[in-house]
């Protein structure tokens, strides 16, 4: 079976009914862009940087090291796009320099994670966009924000990436183009979708948390693991709702949490339009298997069913 799907590796991701499908990779650290190469991806969809960030005894990477990480990871990509989400510190990924209010957070999911870290932050976050700002320079550099919720983030999210570039421009520094892209992961942001199309290239949905926050079930606490449904119909209808809202508007949109790897998922998320999927490398050719096998115009009228079933579960193994 493994060598079967070897075999895929080179295989354009088209469906029966010629739907190209872009298959992308979620990658940890800049040497992960190889096993992406490798598995065939046509890009990096997440580059979660907090695991540069992350067991260094409160240590950051300054600048300059963040610079030549991003760097290694579009050059390592050969040309291919590389999204670089901004650091994503929170409960589920502590940094050692939060854990002085690690103990008295009440609900670490629902505090201070993620942008509204990065916001409250803002001279780390300032070194952090330069360097991807810098890294794009020398390949293709989306750059991606976590967990957005609220226009004011969204407006200082963005006035920081043009001081950034305003910073650069002082000291001389080369610079490149970067589209910017924000994650919908709270529902707030997934009832809001145009409103993040004003001021955004793209959108990626981040399951993992949209399912969380969606369904008050923290995805860190195993004893409510079995109430975490990613076919939920509100879940469904908030992720079918956020690709229709991009598609009317000629936006790109992607999912990159362990939804768009799940290949008991595949044929759903493509009859709700998806057209790009980023996932664990060692994913990408079972899910380009799916989508070889899928003819999109007869899963349109299925996954609708399935939006609005009592027991979408049911009708996932149709
Ligand atoms: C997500 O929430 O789906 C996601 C991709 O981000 P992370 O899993 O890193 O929170
Ligand atoms: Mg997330």
């Amino acid at each position: 079976e493994r060598e079967r799907l070897s075999r895929l590796k080179n295989t354009p991701a088209v469906t029966l009914d010629g739907q190209k499908i872009e298959l992308l990779a979620n990658i940890e650290q800049p040497e992960d862009a190889v096993g992406a190469l490798k598995a065939g991806a046509v890009g990096v969809g997440l580059f979660r940087s907090e695991f540069l960030f992350m067991g260094r005894d409160g240590k950051l990477p300054d600048e300059e090291e963040q610079y030549q990480a991003y760097r290694r990871a579009a050059e390592g990509m050969q040309g291919l796009p590389v999204t670089i989400r901004t650091v994503d510190v929170g409960a589920d990924k502590p940094l050692d320099r939060t854990a002085r209010a690690g103990d008295d957070h009440l609900n670490p999911a629902l505090g201070l994670r993620a942008i509204r870290w990065s916001l409250a932050e803002p001279a780390m976050f300032l070194v952090q966009l330069r360097a991807i700002l810098r890294a794009a320079a020398h390949g293709s550099v989306n750059l991606l924000i976590p967990m957005l919720a609220h226009a004011g983030e969204i407006r200082q999210t963005l006035a920081l990436v043009n001081k950034a570039r305003e910073q650069l421009d002082a000291r001389g520094v080369v610079f490149g183009p970067l589209r910017l892209g924000a994650m919908i992961e709270v529902p707030a942001a997934a009832l809001t979708v145009p409103l993040f199309l004003r001021h955004f290239d793209f959108l990626s949905i981040g399951t993992n948390d949209l399912i969380q926050y969606t369904l008050a079930i923290d995805r860190a606490d195993e004893s409510v693991s079995h109430l975490y449904d990613p076919v939920h119909p509100a879940v469904l209808q908030l992720i079918a709702n956020t690709i229709a809202q991009c598609q009317a508007l000629n936006k790109g949109v992607s999912v990159c949490g362990e939804m768009a790897g799940d290949v008991a998922m595949t044929r759903l998320l493509l009859g709700l339009g998806l057209r790009s999927f980023s996932m664990h490398p060692s994913q990408i050719l079972a899910v380009k298997q799916q989508i070889l096998r899928c003819d999109t115009t007869r899963l349109q009228a299925w996954a609708q069913s399935v939006l609005i079933a009592d027991d979408p579960a049911a009708l996932m193994t149709d």
